[in-house]
């Protein structure tokens, strides 16, 4: 039988990485070699898969023991795990899921490209992954005489507004109108904003109960409306994803790669 594929998750206390956890135990053909995550105070612990978890400074080993470390966590660990020494990345890929990065978490997964390759998308669903491609497309046929919106509904403990995948979609609109995304964005509207400027994208996040992740895209036009959506129900959806990608992922060639690549939707 083929030696099972090293996984190593960083965020492995966390929601995503329970649910990881879960499907690798499930399936022979997948370990769990390693898990990083905020230390306890005086000590470390063991997570779901039975690994002891280590901080994200102290996880040289739990890297260079992994063939791919999926990353479901906070910008700052991931940014502390992708600015550790280039020698500890060589040979291990890197999933990321992790939203609300900055550019010193951008900067850093860059550099860790030219040794190892990286996949990051702010949402592992095929559907989202299409329904990215159907915004798009979308776009480019409903030019800016219609207005769009985009509204998405998370979970109480969510810590980034709008949601990474609210920002895609918004990034995939601009991108079918052939418009930088930063020139005609809008978060939220309160007060006495004026009336709607045209080829605006304006963006609303709501928050609350236990809400997996909800996310609709409007097209308001004058005499009718278009609106394109997506519903999760479980986050195993994105934990399944993520592992597709890091089986897909593991041996590639350096570089940065994304869900178009996997699912070949450039094509
Ligand atoms: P969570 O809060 O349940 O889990 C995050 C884990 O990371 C926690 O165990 C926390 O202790 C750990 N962590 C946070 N900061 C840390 C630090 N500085 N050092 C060490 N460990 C640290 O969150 P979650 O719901 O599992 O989501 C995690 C991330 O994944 C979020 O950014 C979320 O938006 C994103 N997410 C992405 C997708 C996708 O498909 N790409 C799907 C779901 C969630």
């Amino acid at each position: 039988m083929a030696e099972a594929l090293r996984v190593a998750i960083s965020g492995a206390g966390g929601r995503m990485g329970h649910a990881l956890a879960a499907l690798i135990g499930e399936d022979p053909s997948l370990a769990m070699t390693g898990g990083v995550d905020r230390m306890p105070e005086g000590g470390a612990w063991i997570a779901a898969g039975g690994v002891v978890l280590r901080a994200p400074q102290d996880a040289a080993a739990v890297i260079r023991d992994a063939d791919v470390v999926i990353d479901f966590s906070a910008p700052d660990c991931l940014c502390t795990l992708a600015s550790l020494p280039r020698e500890v990345w060589t040979g291990t890929a890197l999933v990321v899921g992790t939203t609300g990065l900055g550019p010193d978490e951008e900067r850093a997964l860059e550099a860790l490209a030219e040794v190892t390759p990286v996949l990051r998308a702010a949402n592992f669903s095929v559907g989202v992954n299409l329904l990215l491609d159907l915004v798009e497309r979308a776009a480019r046929v409903l030019d800016g005489r219609y207005d769009v919106e985009i509204v998405e509904t998370h979970h109480r403990r969510k810590e980034d507004a709008p949601s990474g995948t609210a920002l895609e979609l918004g990034s995939a609109v601009a991108h079918g109108r052939a418009v930088p995304l930063d020139a005609v964005r809008l978060d939220g509207r309160s007060g006495r904003p004026g009336t709607r400027p045209a080829g605006e994208i304006g963006f609303h996040a709501v928050r609350g109960g236990d809400v997996v992740g909800e996310h609709r895209v409007l097209f308001l036009g004058e005499r009718e409306r278009i609106e394109l959506a997506h519903a999760a129900s479980d986050r195993s959806l994105f934990a399944e994803g993520a592992l597709r990608a890091a089986r897909w992922l593991v041996g590639r060639a350096p570089g940065r790669y994304g869900m178009r690549d996997l699912l070949g939707l450039d094509g």
